[in-house]
């Protein structure tokens, strides 16, 4: 295990204890969130090192990397999961003004098994993926044809190539977050787009669940973002926020699932019901997942 002694975004040293969380999909163990004394930013403290994480992530339920359809929860996250990717091309191709941008070169970090990508693809761009897994490289490659690279590649790219860079629910699992934003920023072009989704645990699901909220996913996710951390993070590196968009069916995802840490059963008209006041109080908490868009200031 590894202890962090200062807050990853401010870099302040008092850290204060803030709440204790059991692994539901994987381990049991309990792990604990400390939140910074000075920001307010919460992150997973102490949390396995990069070299032992991977044990972690090693269960069936844990579904990112593989296509099981087994269970409703899981069903339901695929049949999202394909809605979700044609809205997220539609918002790419939105915020570049392609179809047919000048240069097209896109970047997925953690890419998994290609789905985005491939619909990217269709979509005119130049895909590139990073992928950690080996198994998920290997089906995108059959899949899809697309060949993601190993995660230490990304310090072998050339700067500036690429003008869309996207981390769909990868920044919170990534150990060397200094490292990782300061070569995004080096790799991505002047006018380009950087585009980070990530769990919100300022929702009203979170607070709600409290040590059941499901996205904390102790100890895979390492950072606890709300929309501040994010300006304050990418802000050391030169990025301004310049919208925030909601992703409304994580709302429910992450309530049904919270139901079931909560009362050891799933539950769906509970867990609907405290996705839809979830999304319904966004205005005030911010949705249970959002999507960041930051450009170079
Ligand atoms: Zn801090």
């Amino acid at each position: 295990m590894e202890t962090l002694n200062k807050c990853p975004v401010c870099n302040h040293d008092r850290l204060k204890a803030y709440l204790s969380c059991t692994d539901y999909t994987v381990s049991r163990e309990t792990f604990k969130v400390v939140q910074c004394g000075s920001c307010g930013f919460r992150f997973t403290n102490p949390r396995p090192e990069e070299n032992e994480i991977g044990k972690y992530y090693r269960s069936e339920e844990y579904i990112s990397h593989s296509d099981t359809s087994k269970g409703f929860v899981n069903k339901l996250y695929l049949m999202v999961r394909n809605y979700t990717i044609s809205k997220k091309v539609k918002l790419i191709n939105r915020l570049t003004g392609n179809p047919q941008p000048a240069a097209n070169n896109l970047l997925d970090i953690g890419c998994g098994t290609g789905e985005f990508l491939n619909a990217c693809k269709e979509n005119g761009w130049n895909v590139t993926g990073i992928e950690p897994s080996e198994v998920a490289r290997k089906n995108a490659e059959q899949k899809y044809n697309i060949i993601p690279l190993s995660p230490e590649k990304l310090f072998e790219i050339s700067e500036k190539k690429f003008n869309v860079i996207t981390l769909w629910h990868v920044l919170e699992h990534v150990h060397r977050l200094d490292t990782t934003i300061d070569r995004i920023n080096k790799i991505l072009s002047d006018e380009g787009v950087l585009i980070i989704a990530v769990p919100n645990c300022g929702s009203r699901d979170a607070k709600k669940y409290e040590s059941h909220w499901a996205a904390w996913d102790l100890p895979r996710h390492l950072y606890h973002f709300t929309k501040k951390d994010i300006e304050a993070l990418f802000k050391k590196f030169g990025f301004k926020l310049s919208e925030v968009l909601p992703m409304k069916f994580d709302s429910f995802y992450v309530s049904l699932l919270s139901e079931k840490y909560k009362t050891g059963k799933s539950n769906l008209i509970s867990g609907f019901w405290n996705g839809l006041i979830s999304n319904s109080s966004a205005k005030e908490n911010g949705y249970s997942s959002q999507i960041y868009i930051l450009k170079k200031s």
